[in-house]
């Protein structure tokens, strides 16, 4: 059977022998761009992503594009994808989308029981996203698009046939063909005439998404488009040892309305790599490598200097588990309190989107 990660329930442990069983290529320093993402490698691996980075160098257009799935609220993990959207928005001639999939939401997540549903998290969506720095212009719904994205979709639908499909995924099951024959849209549809034309495209993903890729791929080539260029990044694993962050499991993730009693809460009872005495850790010293507390400060703190010197105080047993979660309870705090205030601001704008 062949191999694949399978994108909707995926955990992956083992990302070195992705590399060699998918040939995903590493990021060699000189494709690195000017950001802790790529500086603390978080983003590990990439399909082809030399062709965006020479657009960046030339300042000619690319397309940029990511969506997110509004079938819950956002926590922590999804401000990873959204923070990249943002970074690479702001380069000059990156032509932004972005998807609100709300009908990919209600398809292929078996707790949306209606459209409905899924437009209400898009309008809580929306306003986070906005908070957090997304253009207005690049949003939009799955569900509002205009004609010619739905046409487009009937026409990838022709290109695939059910082996296919099973060969990539293992399973028929209708709702996720639906969302995928979306998200191969969402990704291959700014290529089209009536969008941008054809060009260098760019999307952020988790390596379990990779299966999507491979098949955007294939179709790229079908439809005579420039092939898709994905970078991989990791994902923020779940507050409990072994853990997924995962909207549907409250405890593993810190949302991004948390109150600051909750955000305190989470952290405090957050899996550590600290030791079992305080004597011992002092002289042993703690694994930041293994600690959830570390690991939000290493996805989240763009401060390299500090997120080193809690890694290096930890290693020499300077500073135990209770100072530093309180040093990260801190700094959560006060991030997600400013990006509340921000939030509440395009709430109005939000509710009008729809
Ligand atoms: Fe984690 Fe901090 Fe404890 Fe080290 S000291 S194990 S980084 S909580």
């Amino acid at each position: 059977m062949e191999k694949r990660f399978d994108p909707w329930s995926s955990n992956i442990q083992n990302y070195e022998s992705a590399f060699d069983e998918f040939g995903l290529s590493k990021f060699n320093d000189n494709l690195k761009l000017n950001h802790y993402f790529f500086e603390r490698n978080i983003i590990i691996a990439h399909r082809d992503f030399d062709k965006v980075y020479k657009k960046i160098k030339e300042k000619k257009p690319f397309v940029q594009m990511t969506g997110i799935a509004t079938s819950g609220k956002l926590h922590l993990g999804h401000k990873i994808d959204i923070d990249l959207f943002v970074f690479f928005s702001k380069f000059k001639n990156s032509k932004n989308y972005f998807a609100l999939s709300d009908i990919d939401a209600y398809c292929s997540r078996e707790k949306i029981k209606s459209m409905e549903e899924a437009k209400k998290y898009a309008v809580n969506n929306l306003a986070h996203i906005l908070a957090l720095g997304v253009p207005l212009k690049a949003i939009y719904a799955q569900s509002k698009k205009e004609p010619r994205y739905y046409e487009f979709i009937f026409e990838i639908s022709k290109k695939i046939t059910k082996n296919m499909f099973e060969a990539v995924y293992g399973h028929l099951d209708l709702g996720k063909i639906e969302a995928s024959l979306l998200q191969y849209a969402d990704i291959l549809h700014p290529q089209l005439k009536e969008y941008e034309g054809k060009m260098p495209s760019l999307t952020g993903i988790g390596l379990d998404q990779d299966s999507h890729a491979r098949m955007t791929r294939d179709l790229a080539r079908k439809f005579n488009l420039e092939l898709s260029s994905f970078i991989y990044f990791l994902h923020q694993s779940g507050l409990r040892q072994g853990s997924k962050m995962s909207s549907s499991m409250p405890e593993t993730a810190i949302y991004l309305d948390d109150s600051q009693q909750e955000i305190k809460k989470k952290i405090q009872h957050a899996f550590t790599g600290g030791l079992t005495s305080a004597e011992e850790q002092r002289k042993k010293g703690g694994n930041p490598d293994i600690c959830k507390v570390h690991e939000i400060l290493k996805f989240h703190n763009p401060d390299t200097k500090f997120v080193k010197e809690i890694y290096e105080r930890c290693r020499k047993g300077n500073i135990l588990c209770g100072e530093c979660k309180q040093i990260c309870s801190d700094f959560v705090s006060d991030m997600l309190k400013k990006h509340q205030e921000k939030v509440k601001k395009f709430i109005p704008i939000a509710n009008k989107f729809y």
